[in-house]
């Protein structure tokens, strides 16, 4: 048997490795590359390996750097199953879906400059169509519970404790008598996040396909982050104009939900009007309350004595682009919570753009920001932020929350691996050089682990 790794090998997209076993191919994950233009364009590439001979598609979880070239992989003739957990696939749904929507608004974008150079028009990667198509194809599955693939190929998902339905993909192998387990990580979650459950440590396997975006470092304790937001709110809380908060749709906005609604009364919410200003935000908060069974004991809990784990009288649920629009009517008192995280799209554009300039707003940082994101440009105090080609004053005072992410930190990492008690062979993947070769040193350091970094295109038998 026999692994190739065709995305995320040295880099942190477009998760891809295809398994071949007791003659069958399998795919773990396709996802799509992030990143710079001319990065993004290598998600036309052809594949690989050939389409056509791929017997079934394993997902990890629904992040579209996992998930978003699946609807690519169909259009190039991939007709077969795509195995993920039921949660995963109604995120698909969403993701996938707002995933056509960006492509096919740029292509519409291109294709009106294109036509006024007299140039042929360009189709978007994939329509709404070919989403729709590719969500036929799935086969949703629950955690710890073993499906036969094949002959020779049983699969399981465990909780990974990254997003909602984030699983660890444990494969069951046989091949002319020989009889192998490969356990593919996915993206881990940080132990002791609130929400969901921690990740599930395995005790065997003889090789692991294991993720190391944080390989480097450690994310601030829970507590440290509870003082931070803490801190933050007072200061909120003490001056009168809005607060925006950037976040992702899937997972950060649920986070700080939840957040408001336990500690309502602490911080003394009660006087804000709430906004959670996106559908897709809105959708994923709905996904979440329709899979209470995958909290962790504290969000059950805190779930059932509130009838819901992110219920709050002020909260307004801010669905269509009218109602966005009424939200920049309000001079004072808001708490806005939109999209992009990175403040590269969405509606936070406008609420910036409304905001940003006057010295009484707060905007709050609550995740990791890219280079030449405006995001960043807030993080690091620029005096302006560029918007639609306008030079806007950064009036805001600008807050950063450093603890909240969905990845394991470096300690994590190692806690996990260290639950294998037969110290198998790793390949790192999904990480920078910056995040895997700390990660690499420790692991053969503390665990005299078989580790090395799995590069792109290479074959490794097992
Ligand atoms: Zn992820």
């Amino acid at each position: 048997m026999q692994i190739t790794s065709y995305g995320a090998a040295g880099q942190v997209t477009g998760s891809c490795h295809l398994l071949e076993v007791a003659g069958k191919q399998i795919l773990l994950d396709c996802g799509m590359i992030q990143g710079s233009s001319r990065a993004e364009a290598h998600n036309r590439d052809r594949f690989a390996f050939d389409v056509k001979k791929i017997d079934a598609v394993i997902l990890s979880h629904a992040h579209i750097d996992h998930s978003g070239r699946l609807p690519v992989l169909h259009t190039a003739g991939y007709q077969g199953p795509i195995y993920t957990h039921e949660a995963s696939f109604d995120l698909c749904k969403v993701l996938l879906k707002d995933s056509a929507y960006i492509h096919e608004k740029e292509a519409e974008w291109q294709n009106r400059k294109r036509e006024r150079k007299g140039m042929e028009p360009v189709s978007p990667l994939y329509s709404q169509q070919d989403v729709e198509n590719t969500l036929e194809q799935f086969e949703p599955l629950q955690y710890n519970t073993p499906l036969k693939l094949a002959d020779g190929v049983t699969v399981t998902l465990h909780d990974a404790g990254h997003i909602l339905g984030s699983a660890i993909v444990e494969l069951t192998l046989s091949e002319n008598g020989v009889n192998r387990t490969l356990v593919f990580s996915g993206d881990l979650g940080q132990r002791n996040s609130p929400i969901l459950r921690d990740y599930t440590r395995l005790k065997h396997a003889d090789l692991v396909l294991m993720e190391s975006t944080y390989g480097d470092r450690d994310h601030r304790d829970p507590a440290h982050t509870f003082a931070e937001v803490s801190e933050i709110v007072e200061a909120i809380n003490s001056k009168p104009g809005n607060v925006l908060i950037p976040a992702f749709s899937v997972g950060r906005s649920q986070l700080i939900l939840y957040m408001f609604a336990k500690y309502f009364d602490e911080w003394d919410l009660g006087r804000w009007q709430i906004f959670l200003d996106s559908p897709m935000a809105i959708e994923a908060t709905r996904i979440y309350a329709r899979h209470k069974n995958l909290y962790d004991d504290d969000a059950r809990a805190f779930e059932m004595e509130n009838d819901g784990l992110m219920r709050l009288p002020n909260l307004i649920y801010s669905q269509r682009s009218e109602q966005s629009m009424q939200i920049n009517r309000i001079s004072s008192g808001a708490i806005i919570i939109a999209g992009s995280g990175m403040c590269t799209g969405g509606r936070i554009r406008h609420h910036l753009k409304h905001n940003v300039w006057r010295n009484d707003c707060h905007v709050v940082i609550t995740g990791y920001q890219a280079y030449g994101t405006i995001g960043r440009d807030l993080v690091e105090g620029k005096s302006h932020i560029r918007l639609w080609g306008e030079a806007i004053k950064v009036g805001a005072t600008i807050h950063t929350i450093g603890g909240l992410s969905a990845h394991a930190g470096q300690s994590d990492l190692l806690h996990w691996y260290d639950g294998f008690e037969n110290r198998p062979r790793v390949l790192l993947v999904h990480g920078e050089e910056r995040g895997m070769t700390p990660l690499l040193a420790e692991l053969k350091s503390r665990f005299n682990a078989p580790a090395e970094v799995a590069e792109q295109g290479r074959t490794y038998r097992f």
